[in-house]
């Protein structure tokens, strides 16, 4: 018989790369299935990715269901789990790994361009089933946690922040029990890799040192061909992690988006955000603001985000040392680029919502007192952005006013100096609509959905999704996803529980 070339779905039959490294990296095993696995939501974009046509009838859907449910198991391919470690709220917590996520292979991307230039997308279920590195774990996700997983993966990448993406949910009748019974969901995510920082410091602190020089080796071949050719190229891997995972963070403080949880075994390699927990999106600007309650300390909140992540890095510099050719001096060196490179990129981002992307003396001190502005006023972070551009000329919009009532004569004072400053070389209101969202996956739109969801209904989850695809669009038909908080909202005060 012919050897097989076609996976499910016409795809052609997926690598598995990470086997590459041996097997201490990962288990091969098949994911546990579902009972009635239902499609629930696709993302037509993130299928077009892998040249999937998004199904269109119930047979297509049902297909789709099985295959993202993990109930077609393939002999020929079979799922991997990998193992990893991490440092969870600063303490070393051992070994972790992939404990309810079956990485099914590494399918070719049709357009590398749409893949931040990489060959193969990874495609991974989360909420699979319980693998060897499950510890204490069911192996199972709720459906609330996938549907906030689905959305803000797709939310964030339309708002241009590398993330990994979301292909589609699908459901199950299947009980788990958190603090009440929920229903089982499984996300499938796309990356061109789920290597963590936590990949590293397993090999690294069970003295595994010659896998740890493997996975380097193989990471560089893959994702950093010219590492390879610098004088220390654990060195130029550091350098290049620090650069992009800066920009990342400054890339979410810009937006508001707070992780929640920036342990390293949540932070990408890649420098996409990645595993979406209790995160949000600040409404009313508080830089304390976190929407992780098991965060009591305030450790990932907004303000802190870019010394988590920072602190993070310094946990890479370790695991690498034992490959590192540097001296102590210049891995510090390296490390310390980070405040500039983030301090950069933050100064850019926010320069650019404010109409400043053509620099002129000054800008910091105006950007800063605006930031400070928004905290005294408690002024809603997204919206406050978006309707700046509205008062370059003119009468100023109430609803801009309204953000800064309580502070209302520091506000025109701040307004009258940024309006100078327009008048001087401003970027004009349809440039700064490019770059200040009208919509982001605030805390009291996903619950909505996942009302919704949870009793059946997947049509608000559907619509949500589809405003959350032209966050900078000025489309009537999404302007109930562009208000703030209604005043009765409560925050979002969510547990890692998921
Ligand atoms: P997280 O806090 O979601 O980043 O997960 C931390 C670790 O716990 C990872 O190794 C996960 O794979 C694992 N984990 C979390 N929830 C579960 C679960 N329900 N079943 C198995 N493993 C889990
Ligand atoms: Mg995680």
């Amino acid at each position: 018989m012919d050897a097989r070339t076609q996976w499910a779905l016409g795809l052609a039959l997926p690598q598995q790369p990470m086997r590459a490294l041996g097997h201490e990296f990962y288990t091969e095993l098949a994911p546990q299935g579902v009972p009635q696995p239902t499609l629930r939501l696709v993302s037509d974009d993130a299928a077009r990715l892998l040249g999937l046509q998004p199904p269109r009838d119930a047979a297509a859907r049902a297909e789709w269901a099985e295959v993202f449910a993990g109930n077609r198991a393939d002999p020929d391919c079979p799922a991997l789990a990998t193992v990893y470690a991490g440092h969870q709220f600063g303490n070393w917590a051992g070994q972790l790994g992939d404990g309810r996520a079956h990485l099914l292979g590494s399918f070719a991307a049709p357009d590398a361009a749409q893949n931040a230039g990489h060959a193969d997308w990874d495609v991974q279920l989360k909420g699979s089933g319980r693998t060897p590195y499950a510890r204490f774990g069911d192996g199972r996700a709720v459906l609330r946690s996938s549907l906030r997983e689905f959305l803000c993966s797709e939310a964030m990448w339309h708002l241009g922040i590398p993330t990994t993406r979301a292909l589609c949910l699908v459901d199950s009748p299947l009980a788990v029990q958190r603090e009440r019974v929920e229903r089982a969901a499984i996300v499938t995510r796309l990356a061109p890799s789920f290597v963590r920082v936590g990949h590293f410091e397993h090999f690294a602190h069970s003295g595994q040192h010659d896998a740890l020089r493997r996975l380097l080796q193989w990471w560089i071949a893959r994702f950093e061909p010219d590492c390879a050719d610098a004088d220390d190229p654990a060195l130029a891997l550091l350098q290049r992690v620090v650069q992009r995972s800066a920009e990342l963070v400054a890339a979410w403080q810009a937006v508001g988006f707070v992780h929640g949880v920036l342990n390293t075994d949540n932070l990408s390699m890649l420098g996409w955000t990645l595993d979406y927990g209790p995160f949000g999106f600040v409404d009313a600007f508080d830089p304390d603001y976190t929407p992780n309650t098991s965060d009591r300390d305030g450790r990932y909140s907004w303000r802190n985000q870019p010394a988590a992540v920072h602190w993070d890095l310094h946990a890479l510099a370790a695991a690498l040392r034992p490959l590192l050719d540097a001296d102590a001096a210049r891995v510090r060196a390296v490390l310390d680029g980070f405040g500039d490179a983030f301090e950069r990129a933050w100064r850019q981002r926010i320069a650019a919502r404010l109409g400043m992307a053509r620099p002129q003396p000054g800008d910091d001190a105006l950007a800063r007192a605006w930031i400070e502005l928004l905290h005294r006023a408690r002024a809603d972070w997204t919206l406050s952005f978006r309707l700046l551009a509205r008062a370059a000329e003119g009468p100023v919009p109430d609803a801009l006013r309204a953000q800064f009532a309580s502070c209302a004569p520091e506000f025109d004072a701040w307004l009258q100096r940024w309006r100078a400053r327009q008048h001087a070389g401003g970027d004009g209101p349809d440039a700064m609509d490019r770059v200040n969202p009208r919509i982001v996956l605030r805390h009291h739109l996903a619950q909505h959905a996942i009302a919704a969801a949870e009793s059946g209904d997947f049509a608000p989850a559907q619509a949500l999704l589809d405003a959350l695809r032209t966050p900078f669009a000025d489309n009537q038909a999404h302007a109930a996803f562009a208000a703030p908080p209604p005043a009765d909202a409560p925050p979002a005060a969510l547990s890692c529980s998921s």
